[in-house]
């Protein structure tokens, strides 16, 4: 899942969008309009500051 860092409080914020490393480095400097749970209000984050965090998935290496 796609998650961030607040600008503001410098929370981590997970959001519940799918998305991969190779998908966010494609984006580059786009900017995403995400909800901040911690200011109740939206950010704009570029993607190239966002981060992905898959509890789920334990396994780093996927270029095997
Ligand atoms: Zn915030």
């Amino acid at each position: 899942m796609l998650a961030y860092h607040c600008p503001k409080t410098k929370e981590l914020v997970r959001t519940s969008l799918e998305t991969s490393a190779d998908q966010l480095k494609r984006l580059g400097g786009f900017q995403l309009s995400l909800w901040c749970p911690y200011c109740r209000t939206g950010h704009q984050v570029a993607a190239s500051d966002a981060l992905v965090c898959d509890e789920e998935i334990v396994s780093a290496d996927e270029n095997a």
